[in-house]
């Protein structure tokens, strides 16, 4: 029996623990897209693997392709993204980002240009002062790259330009909608200019933009960036079957971050 090795950058998705010694990873890799691997004796503290096999860590492994999954036989760490790890906000943002490219993609389905959004995104949010604008522009570069990338500025159905102020956005249709094509939708959501502005400029920034993400903080309001999560949420949910898991894990987070506006 020959055994096929082969060697290539992964993040690790999702982890799963495999009877004592054992884990199972979900790992987003460079040249194969998202597949499943054994990592043995990774639970045992003095593993090597022990740290590769950690959430969001980016590392170099070799992998020998097994009858099922294939199993981990090395691994040697590039990033361990520690200034994510130090922060509850940054790990909830993290935690939701690996989940989204978990759900978006298919196994087995390449798609170098998400890895690298990926690590260019865990890259940015372990220093930025704005992990929410960091989240929302790897959101609006992952749904363009998987093809879902939401209609900001034109009918979704028609393509005329919309100049509404809130538009309708449909999240089963995925876009604004002019007045013709509004009457004909289910249900919409407010969509104020600001917010759908703010999508398309994301979509043309990289989210190591550090510089470019400050000036546009500067020049949005909160309700705006607020307004923005809200339908990018909608617009992905829709087209997951299963709820979302780590939104809520950001807003319980938030809430423990943010003072009460009201009384002191
Ligand atoms: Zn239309």
């Amino acid at each position: 029996m020959t055994l096929r090795v082969y060697t290539t950058p992964v993040v690790v998705l999702h982890r799963t623990n495999l009877g004592e010694h054992d884990k199972i990873l979900t790992l987003c890799t460079l040249e194969r897209g998202k597949l499943n691997a054994v990592a043995k004796g990774a639970r045992k503290p003095i593993s090597k693997l022990a740290g590769a096999t950690e959430l969001f860590t980016h590392s170099r492994v070799q992998l020998a392709v097994g009858r099922s999954l294939d199993v981990i036989t090395q691994a040697e760490i590039t990033d361990s993204f520690q200034g994510i790890r130090n922060d509850l906000t940054r790990i909830a943002h993290a935690s939701l980002m690996t989940e989204l490219v978990d759900r978006f993609t298919e196994e087995r389905d390449p798609h170098p240009q998400l890895f690298w959004l990926l690590v260019n995104a865990l890259r940015a949010l372990e220093q930025t002062a704005h992990p929410d604008l960091v989240t929302h522009c790897f959101e609006m570069h992952l749904l363009s790259e998987v093809g879902y990338g939401p209609h900001l500025a034109d009918c979704a159905i028609c393509g005329t330009e919309i100049h509404a102020d809130p538009a309708p956005f449909s999240p089963a249709l995925g876009g604004v909608l002019c007045p013709a094509h509004r009457r004909r939708a289910g249900d919409t959501m407010p969509a104020g200019l600001g917010t759908l502005s703010l999508g398309r400029t994301l979509l043309h920034i990289s989210p190591r933009r550090e510089d470019a993400l400050e000036a546009l903080a500067a020049h949005t309001s909160p309700e705006i960036r607020r307004g923005l999560e809200r339908l990018l949420r909608a617009h992905m949910q829709y087209r997951l079957e299963r709820p979302l898991k780590s939104p809520d894990f950001i807003r319980e987070v938030t809430a423990l971050y943010t003072p009460p506006s009201n009384g002191r």
